[in-house]
């Protein structure tokens, strides 16, 4: 029977992005295409401790099956799908929401490498973190598959975030990112998030990214977990 491997089952806040707050189940699956230097759940992938914050350790995972996504679906509201990089999996994901019959809402957090998947069903939404040069990630940027998210932001589905490192780069790379998407201006008002990279509750980088926020007409996105737990697992 079809399996996902995933690094971690919890359930707590979505601390990022359009649903910052909200209970949520996470689901988080094992292993990566992307190498962020600043992945902030390198144990997802990272065992040659490449990440910031890499040690080396990386979760051996464990199966979830369609059977036990049915019995969470029948506890859980929102769901939060992410990892690592969960549209590895899309496939498995495509056929399992599918055949789900309920109400709850199914959030991807995805790299932006993967096309979406399940345009046609209002309960699954996308939060879709395109990684900048400041990643280590230099050709991580595929504008054609963003591109194939612009239907769903316009349906209020599909929200860009961008994990600021590098305040002074990423801006401008932001900005010309979202001119050759051709995002219209009052798309980046409500559906395009900046937010401060780092673990640590203070967000050193915080006040500036609000700064970025205010100047260019984007959405700020606090890391409610972050102020709340710190770099707790589970959390
Ligand atoms: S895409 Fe996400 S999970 Fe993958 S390395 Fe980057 S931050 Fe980590």
């Amino acid at each position: 029977m079809e399996k996902v491997v995933l690094s971690e089952r919890f359930y707590s806040l979505q601390g990022e992005g359009p649903f910052a707050g909200t209970p949520a189940l996470f689901l988080r699956v094992l292993g990566c295409n992307l190498r962020c230097v600043w992945c902030d759940s390198p144990y997802t992938w990272d065992r040659e401790g490449v990440s910031r914050y890499g040690t080396g350790e990386v979760d051996k995972g464990f199966a979830y099956s369609f059977r036990d996504f049915l019995d969470d679906a029948k506890k859980y509201d929102f769901f939060v799908i992410t990892g690592g990089e969960p549209l590895l999996y899309s496939k498995i994901w495509e056929k399992w929401v599918r055949n789900i019959e309920n109400d709850a809402i199914f959030q991807f957090e995805t790299n932006g490498t993967f096309p979406p998947i399940l345009k046609d069903d209002p309960r699954v939404h996308f939060v879709v973190s395109p990684k900048l040069k400041s990643s280590g990630n230099p050709d991580a940027l595929k504008l054609d598959v963003l591109k194939a998210y612009l239907p769903l932001m316009e349906e209020g589905r599909a929200y860009l975030k961008f994990v600021v490192a590098s305040p002074r780069e990423d801006e401008g790379e932001i900005g010309a990112l979202l001119d050759a998407l051709k995002v219209p201006k009052r798309l980046r008002l409500l559906s395009v998030f900046v937010m401060p990279e780092g673990v640590e509750p203070t967000l050193p980088l915080a006040r500036e990214v609000a700064e970025m926020a205010l100047r260019n007409g984007w959405r700020y996105s606090d890391r409610l977990h972050v102020r709340l737990w710190g770099n707790l697992r589970g959390r």
